[in-house]
């Protein structure tokens, strides 16, 4: 952890298992009886932007931070991950109800635009000092629904280094009775919009050809096996939402480790995979000139280093500092690469060796420890399912009685 310039105390967390106290627990959420622990790892191999990131991940899944590594080494080889991420600008949405000439209240929204956003920058001063606040009125008529017209306003609002949900919120609360007032209708839901279209973080890297001759095939070979299962992905949404979810399995680890909001990052991801009207991979690979691969990925990112659990939680504020991320947008745009790369995993291992050769070992231990293995036993009923191909608790549970039985 010397590379991270941890302390002592900033290790000592990380290892303590449990480091939220029940104390700081009963604070966050309501009814509080426990904390639960998942494992925290840190992925390597990670050249961003010319720059070098360990990556804290908390998963419960085996693989994944292995496959994470193990492809950022391949992007590597080609120079590293190029990255970018938009300005942090956040939808809050306002539903109008009972408008009585929706296309004219419309265009007094939008003459009133100045006045609207004025009004929304007086409500957070930290934000406005940092260069944040409210940027622009956007309104959309929605000429039916199962109650019938609605006008829908959208704040678009810069949270700078925030997640953003509770300034959106209340900017889109407090901005309510001044559209009433220009609308002549009635402000129903006020809330932000978690497909934050606006605040997408790209990465893109290349992986040489020869890097994927592996396992017998040439070079040539290596790309083509792996434009294959992407195109798989690209035409078939039942496998596309699988190519996504390993996605998000790296991308998620990350948002869980920082203390973020991974249920928002969920819903805006599957929505922008949405967005033609077809679910369709988040990612897209593709061969260069040299006949290198290359991969690219795109998705919104509202992700704060300020603001909910990222300054609560012990471990997210040092999971913060071995990232060494200036601040919300460079965060984002490590999440988009951790993106791109699992899913390089993931599509190596499927396309190549198949998932479970290099997942056995590691789903063995899972299942040994299901059957009630302990200590040294873990290893051994593992290593005994993986010899006999036969990876079950039930199997693992005849293993340890077997393996007990000869210890007493
Ligand atoms: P927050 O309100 O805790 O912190 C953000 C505030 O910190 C800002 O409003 C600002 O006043 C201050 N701040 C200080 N330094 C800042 C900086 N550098 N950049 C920006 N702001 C700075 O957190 P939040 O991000 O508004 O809210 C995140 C929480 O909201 C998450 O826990 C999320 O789960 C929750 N939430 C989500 C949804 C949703 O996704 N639909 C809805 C409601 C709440």
């Amino acid at each position: 952890m010397e590379y991270a310039g941890l302390s002592h105390e900033e290790m000592a967390t990380l290892q303590s298992g449990g480091s939220l106290s029940i104390d700081q627990a009963d604070r966050m959420i309501e009814n509080v009886v426990g904390v639960y622990g998942l494992p925290l790892g840190i992925a390597t191999n990670f050249l961003l932007n010319g720059r070098d990131y360990l990556i804290p991940m908390v998963v419960e899944e085996p693989s994944v931070v292995a496959g994470l590594s193990y492809a950022a080494r391949l992007v590597r080889q080609g120079g590293g991950f190029q990255t970018s991420s938009d300005e942090p600008v956040m939808i809050g949405q306002m539903q109008v109800l009972d408008v009585p000439d929706p296309a004219a209240a419309r265009l007094r929204l939008l003459a009133a635009k100045e006045e609207l956003l004025t009004f929304a920058n007086q409500l957070d001063p930290i934000i406005v000092r940092l260069g944040g606040g409210a940027r622009d009125i956007q309104v959309r008529l929605m000429d039916d629904s199962p109650v019938g017209p609605m006008l829908v306003v959208h704040l678009l609002y810069d949270v700078r280094d925030a997640m953003g949900a509770n300034a959106v919120n209340t900017a889109a609360e407090a901005l309510s009775p001044l559209v009433e007032s220009l609308t002549g209708g009635r402000v129903g839901l006020r809330i932000l919009s978690n497909l934050a279209d606006h605040r997408l973080a790209r990465a893109q890297g290349v992986v040489p050809a020869e890097a994927l001759a592996l396992e017998g095939l040439t070079p040539q070979e290596g790309v083509q096996r792996l434009l294959e299962a992407y195109a798989f992905a690209a035409v078939d949404p039942y496998r596309a939402a699988t190519h996504n979810k390993g996605i998000m399995n790296g991308i998620d680890a990350v948002v869980i480790a920082t203390g973020n909001d991974w249920r928002a990052i969920e819903a805006g991801a599957h929505t922008y995979a949405a967005r033609s009207g077809t679910y369709r991979p988040l990612t897209a690979w593709e061969r260069n000139a040299n006949g290198d691969l290359v991969g690219s990925i795109e998705l919104p990112l509202a992700v704060g280093t300020v603001g909910g659990a990222t300054r609560v939680h012990p471990q997210a504020q040092v999971a913060l500092k071995i990232l060494g991320v200036s601040g919300a947008r460079e965060l984002a745009q490590v999440m988009a690469a951790v993106g791109l790369a699992q899913n390089l995993a993931a599509l190596r291992a499927l396309a190549m060796e198949g998932i479970q050769r290099g997942h056995m070992q590691l789903h063995a231990r899972q299942v040994a420890m299901a059957a009630g293995a302990s200590g040294d036993m873990v290893e051994r009923v593992a290593a005994r399912l993986v010899e006999e191909k036969v990876v079950r608790v039930d199997r693992a549970e005849a293993i340890l009685a077997e393996l007990r039985a000869q210890g007493s």
